[in-house]
C-alpha cells in the first residue's frame, strides 16, 4: 500500500497490530543488552506493540504497559527540545546531521571527524545536544529534559533509579566521550555533570504505549494528540524526523530505511518508535537486540506494519 491519506479504519489497525504481535512473538533471535548490568535482567519474553494515530486513538497488542528505560530513544526528543530552543542551524553547526557508520558509543567516530559529534543520535552527539539545552545548572537541565519528555508522553515520566545507578556506575566510556568533546571545545558546560543528566534521561521509564504517543506528537506537527498540547513546532518535527531517518538506527539506518521507510529511533533496552508523518506512530518493546543494538522483534513487527498499514514514505503504489 502507498503512503497516502490517513491510517486505515481503527478496526483494521487493531487487527493488523494483533496479527503482527502474533506473527513475531515466537522469534527468539538476538540477545538482551548486558553492558549496562541491570538491563541483563530484562525478561526476553516481553513483547508489546502500540500504534497511536494523530487522532489520539490507540491500537495495541501484548505488553504495552510494561515499563522499561527509554535509553537512546530519549535522544530524539531531547533533540526536538533543543531544536525548539536554538533552531535548525545551531543543531546542524554544533552537533551535525550525518551518520557516522559506526556504533553508537564509538570514540573513533569523534577522532575521525575532528571532534565533531556527527549527529545527535550517537552518544557523543546526544551528550553534546543535552549540553545545548539552556539551563543554569545540571539540576535545572535534568528537570527540563524530564518535563519536556513528559509533555511528549502526555504524562509525568519518572526516573528508574535502579537503571540510573547501574549505568552511572559503569558509564566510563560516556564520561570519556564527554571529556574528549570538551578537549575539542565542543562543550560549554561541565562534561561529567552533562553525562549525569544524559544518564538520567536514558533511565526515564516508559511503556510501548508512551513511545507511540511521543512519536504521534512528532507525526502531528508537534501537538500531542492525546493531551492537545503543542509541545514543539511543526518545523522542529520535520527537522527531528529528518535526523531520525538518517541516524535513528545507528549504522543500520540505511537497512532500516530500505526495509521500512520511516523515520525511527531505537534504544538498547529494546524499544523502537517509528513515525509516520501526518498519520501516527508505532511503539514497540522487545528486549532481544541485533548486533547494532536494535530490537529484533521490534524491527520485524515495524516492517510488517509499515507494509500492511501503507506507511512507507517512499512507496507511491
Ligand atoms: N544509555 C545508553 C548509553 O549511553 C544508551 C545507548 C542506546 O540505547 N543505544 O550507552
Amino acid at each position: 500500500r502507498a503512503s497516502t491519506g490517513a491510517l486505515p479504519p481503527g478496526r483494521t489497525v487493531d487487527e493488523l497490530v494483533r496479527l503482527a504481535h502474533e506473527r513475531y512473538a515466537g522469534v527468539d533471535d538476538g540477545a538482551v543488552a548486558d553492558y549496562i548490568p541491570v538491563l541483563a535482567e530484562a525478561d526476553p519474553r516481553r513483547f508489546g506493540l502500540a500504534v497511536v494515530g494523530v487522532d489520539g486513538e490507540r491500537h495495541e497488542a501484548g505488553d504495552t504497559d510494561v515499563a522499561f528505560s527509554i535509553q537512546s530513544i530519549s535522544k530524539a526528543f531531547v533533540l526536538a527540545l533543543v531544536c525548539e530552543e536554538l533552531g535548525h542551524r545551531a543543531v546542524r553547526e554544533r552537533v551535525g546531521v550525518n551518520n557516522t557508520g559506526l556504533p553508537f558509543n564509538s570514540v573513533i567516530a569523534l577522532e575521525l571527524n575532528a571532534g565533531s559529534p556527527s549527529n545527535p543520535m550517537v552518544n557523543a552527539g546526544a551528550i553534546a545536544t543535552t549540553a545545548l539545552l539552556p539551563a543554569a545548572s545540571a539540576e535545572e537541565r535534568w528537570e527540563r529534559v524530564r518535563d519536556g519528555l513528559s509533555r511528549f508522553a502526555g504524562r509525568d515520566l519518572e526516573l528508574d533509579e535502579t537503571v540510573y545507578v547501574s549505568e552511572a556506575e559503569t558509564n566510563q566510556r560516556n564520561r570519556a566521550i564527554a571529556k574528549l568533546l570538551q578537549s575539542y571545545d565542543r562543550l560549554d558546560v561541565d562534561p561529567l555533570e552533562t553525562v549525569d543528566v544524559y544518564t538520567r534521561q536514558c533511565a526515564l521509564a516508559v511503556t510501548a504505549h508512551d513511545l507511540a504517543v511521543m512519536g504521534a506528537t512528532l507525526a502531528d506537527g508537534g501537538t500531542n494528540p492525546v493531551t492537545g498540547e503543542q509541545v514543539v513546532s511543526a518545523e522542529v518535527c520535520r527537522d527531528t524526523l529528518a535526523v531520525l531517518a538518517s541516524c535513528g538506527l545507528y549504522e543500520r539506518s540505511g537497512d532500516w530505511l530500505f526495509e521500512i521507510g520511516l523515520p525511527a529511533k531505537s534504544g538498547v533496552s529494546g524499544g523502537i518508535v517509528a513515525v509516520a508523518p501526518g498519520k501516527g506512530a508505532l511503539g514497540a518493546y522487545s528486549p532481544r537486540l541485533d548486533a547494532a543494538g536494535n530490537s529484533v522483534r521490534g524491527q520485524r513487527a515495524c516492517a510488517y506494519l509499515s507494509r500492511a498499514l501503507g506507511l512507507n514514505l517512499f512507496a507511491s503504489s
